[in-house]
């Protein structure tokens, strides 16, 4: 058994590698680690219908982001432009950052 990583972080780029929409790109919005999900910016919209009530007097179709599974996406690396496999290294001063498996490139700041 492999514990769950989560080696995307809010607000950053991701793909998505899996389903139909598969290629696209967007801003985490949100991470739930507990369900190994995301919300990813206009990614997997799901319409809710609400009804008229404290929050809006009118009712009617919203769209939101619906949850995907965090293994449906990569991260972006901004240098290679493209959904990359992520790896984490030691540097010299102790921290762990995450790299891009395909050209090295830190992606934490
Ligand atoms: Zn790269």
């Amino acid at each position: 058994m492999s514990r769950p990583h989560f080696r995307i972080k809010k607000n950053e780029e991701v793909e998505v590698t899996v389903g139909k929409e598969k290629g696209k790109r967007g801003k985490v919005l949100k991470v739930i680690p507990e369900k190994e999900r995301v919300l990813v910016e206009k990614i997997n919209l799901i319409k809710r219908h609400t009804r008229p009530g404290a929050r809006s007097r009118q009712g009617g179709i919203v769209e939101m982001e619906g949850p995907l599974p965090i293994s449906n996406v990569m991260l972006i690396c901004s240098k290679c432009d493209r959904a990359v496999r992520v790896g984490y290294k030691i540097l010299d001063d102790q921290r762990k950052v995450r790299h891009c498996k395909r050209c090295g490139e830190i992606l934490d700041k």
